[in-house]
């Protein structure tokens, strides 16, 4: 039994079949088993004896599931022990994987996930694990042989033949699994031997994985450390006595831009990795801080870089290195926080106040609260970093649930440039169509001839974000989509920005028929022409999602900026981050009301954070800078807070905004999107949703308070209709209690889908 048991073990490209007859009600061991399916539910299993010894939380299991009893991928949680075996029970069939994907931390970090977004377990381990490590992507199966333990004893009493002999001594002699080429090499002979004393069971054949794919170290010249200024030193210290308390606390660092944070987040880890420990960093977006990355590079021996352009392979490589404790950090986006490190010391959040930290498509987790779930259970040091930190994780510093440590100046005592609102609501130039008001144009002008680089910054990508009808008065829109089309003049197309429906830019009105369809608006393509024919002599170059596809080109466009070939750098949100230039000297934002005016409750905080990064960006280098602001709300808190780099103040103000309007981060909001082809059955759909709900609340007495349905703010989606609703609680705990009650009430629809989004930020 056993030894049939073995060969299949290490058929690893085969699952390991169950032994059936031997599922008999002995041991009745059990496993407990979740499935990729939006259900809290754990399934018990029977685990036929053969598998006893192999089974382990983590593997990934194939197991009949369902009315049908499909064999089914599952994963198991946990093992357990039936007293006696329901009858009912089913057995699992096969282990899929010979070692354990997750360890028991990750296995409870994930469980959590999947409590605190209100999806299912399975669906969560899904998503968390990449796919190149589920299908264990560039790596390949190789033999190898080793004596078996019946070999254990003197050679001369097997009495074997010469060549048998040789072969074995090879292998005792060797220490280590031979492959047959090595084995034949050594014992100088061919493959009978190595056979026969296979048949003999004095050898045994072992199949190995081993990877094709060997990664380019990305080695940098190493650089030493900075001598901290006393703001730093303080913000280190207090990380250190987290770290020596080997305890849980999430520290946030507030610092201006350019005060030195990074520096304090690579002195803590070294800190870290002197213990022997890994840390993780996560950032907002790998292409976008290839400045972070190398700085990294420069100071720790090994670092992984976990970005989206990696291969299957290459990240299955990377998750076995990091597995094995070979990398001490561990740089990527979001989902790194599920990065396998067998010892972790520290995660450090860059820049928490991005967006791009919440995943907008199920497990809808946010880093930040799964990192400080992580910490918690690890015992670590969580470290926010921002200028701008959300006003979730202001509140909880107000409320001494974290630590606060700040670094309130740029280092060498260089000022924050000032920061000028221009109100170009009765500028000619702009009421000319053009983007550059009086003010900013003048401005370029002096910076450009004093040789300084200018950024401009406009959070619109294309030539004009509205196509209208002169005729009629009517936008043009996408066809499948609730918002209008973007003309994008380079290549002739109206896009819709939501759904990437491209056609030419209609001739005659698609609503009345009229011909003069007109381009409405500034986008970065238009702000280039302008640019171009303004500054004829001064090379630019133009950032935005459109012009940077191909991987690698914000590297080079950054270099060339940097080694000052281009002068003038215009576009959207991607020039705002990160980027450090003491050249430059001028910033213009085009227009500060394009975040302004969504309908979200967060709007204000964005249009804050975005001028204070793009603030960030000069002032950078001894001839200092500045900054224009273009807008038409000259008198909006948010605006002017951010030009008096007030970040204190207007924490102040919005909180108590908020805390009005009992809005996040007061409350916590779970949206339910409901989405189908047919207006009326989704809106039908979302109403009983609603009552459902409303009558469970009502039940348990729940204080939450539930919004609408109303159709979502893009009511229509590539073709399909949209509503939501809201829930806001005053606890994650009401809320996922209230949610538990009503699931099982909600009606099944065919044609109807529904997501849930816990803390949704993404409102449209
Ligand atoms: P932040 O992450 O807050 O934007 P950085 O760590 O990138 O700030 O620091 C901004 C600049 O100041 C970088 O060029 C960095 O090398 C430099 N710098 C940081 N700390 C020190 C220090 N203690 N002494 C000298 N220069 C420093
Ligand atoms: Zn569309």
């Amino acid at each position: 039994m056993a030894k049939r048991h073995q060969q299949h073990l290490f058929a690893e490209q085969d699952p390991v079949p169950a032994v059936w007859e031997q599922a008999a009600a002995r041991d009745q061991m059990t496993a407990r088993l979740v499935f990729n399916r939006p259900l809290t539910t754990e399934f018990s299993y029977l685990v036929p004896e053969g598998l006893h010894d192999l089974i382990q939380p983590g593997q990934r299991v194939r197991a009949p599931f369902g009315r049908g009893n499909r064999m089914t991928t599952g994963f198991c949680v946990a093992l357990g022990t039936a007293g006696r075996v329901p009858r009912k029970l089913k057995t699992l069939d096969a282990i899929l994987d010979r070692e354990p994907l997750l360890s028991h931390s990750m296995l409870e970090l994930t469980h959590w996930i999947a409590d605190r977004y209100l999806c299912g377990w399975g669906q969560v381990l899904q998503g968390v694990i990449p796919a190149g490590v589920k299908n264990k992507s560039g790596t390949r199966l190789i033999t190898l042989f080793e004596p078996a333990p019946a070999a254990d004893r003197p050679v001369d009493e097997l009495k074997l033949p010469t060549k048998q002999r040789a072969v074995l001594i090879a292998l005792q002699r060797a220490g280590r699994a031979l492959s047959i080429a090595e084995v034949t090499e050594l014992a100088d002979c061919g493959t009978g031997p190595v056979q026969a004393l296979r048949n003999k069971g004095l050898i045994r054949a072992i199949r190995e994985r081993r990877s094709r794919f060997e990664a380019d170290a990305g080695a940098v010249a190493t650089t030493p450390d900075l001598t901290l200024n006393a703001d730093q030193q303080g913000a280190l210290s207090a990380i250190v006595d987290v770290l020596e308390a080997q305890a849980h606390r999430t520290i946030l660092l507030h610092g201006v831009t350019g005060s030195g944070k990074t520096e304090v987040y690579i002195q803590a880890i070294r800190e870290v990795v002197s213990y022997g420990r890994q840390a993780i960093v996560l950032v907002p977006e790998i292409s976008l801080t290839p400045q972070t990355i190398r700085r990294f590079r420069s100071r720790f021996d090994s670092v992984a870089v976990l970005h989206s352009h990696l291969t299957d392979s290459q990240r299955h490589w990377h998750w076995q290195q990091i597995a094995r404790g070979a990398m001490q950090v561990v740089v990527g986006a979001r989902s790194a926080v599920f990065a396998p490190t067998p010892h972790l010391g520290i995660i450090v959040i860059d820049e928490e106040h991005e967006t791009t930290f919440k995943q907008d498509t199920t497990p809808r987790y946010h880093a930040r609260e799964v990192a400080r779930r992580r910490a918690e259970i690890e015992r670590i040091p969580l470290v926010l970093g921002s200028a701008t930190p959300t006003l979730e994780s202001w509140l909880r510093v107000t409320r001494g649930q974290d630590t606060l440590v700040s670094l309130p100046t740029r280092v060498k005592r260089r000022p924050l440039p000032p920061v000028v609102i221009v109100d170009v609501r009765n500028d000619p130039r702009i009421a000319n169509g053009s983007a550059i008001g009086r003010a900013l144009h003048t401005a370029m002008q002096s910076t450009l001839a004093a040789n300084g680089q200018v950024l401009l910054f406009l959070n619109v990508r294309g030539f004009s974000p509205t196509l209208w009808c002169r005729s009629c008065g009517e936008p043009v829109k996408c066809p499948e989509c609730d918002i209008t089309l973007t003309w994008h003049k380079d290549r002739n197309v109206a896009l819709c920005h939501l759904c990437d429906y491209a056609a030419p830019p209609p001739a005659q009105c698609p609503n009345c028929g009229q011909p003069g369809v007109r381009y409405f608006g500034i986008g970065t393509q238009k702000l280039e022409q302008e640019v171009r024919n303004l500054f004829r002599d001064h090379p630019l170059v133009r950032m935005d999602s459109d012009s940077m596809k191909a991987p690698g080109s914000h590297d080079d466009a950054l270099e060339a900026f940097r080694r000052g070939e281009v002068q003038v750098l215009l576009g959207t949100q991607m020039i705002a981050k990160g980027l450090d230039f003491p050249n430059v000297t001028l910033v213009g934002v085009i227009d500060a009301d394009t975040v302004l005016h969504q309908p979200d409750v967060r709007s204000a905080e964005r249009t804050f954070g975005l001028l204070a990064q793009v603030a960030g960006r000069t002032g950078r280098g001894d001839r200092g800078g500045r900054v224009l602001v273009q807008t038409c709300h000259p008198e909006e808190p948010s605006i002017v807070l951010a030009a008096r780099h007030d970040y204190l103040g207007f924490a102040r103000f919005e909180l108590e905004q908020r805390h009005q309007m009992n809005a996040p981060p007061f409350t916590h909001i779970v949206r339910v999107i409901l989405r189908g082809p047919h207006e009326s059955t989704v809106d039908h759909t979302a109403r009983k949703f609603a009552q459902v709900l409303r009558e469970c609340s009502a039940e348990l007495k729940s204080d939450v308070l539930i919004l609408g349905p109303a159709p979502a703010p893009v009511t229509r989606l590539r073709n399909h209709f949209r509503f939501h609703l809201q829930i806001a609680g005053s606890t994650i705990d009401s809320l996922q209690t209230l949610w538990h009650a009503a699931e099982p009430g909600f009606p099944a629809v065919s044609d109807v889908e529904y997501t849930v989004d816990m803390d949704a930020i993404n409102m449209r």
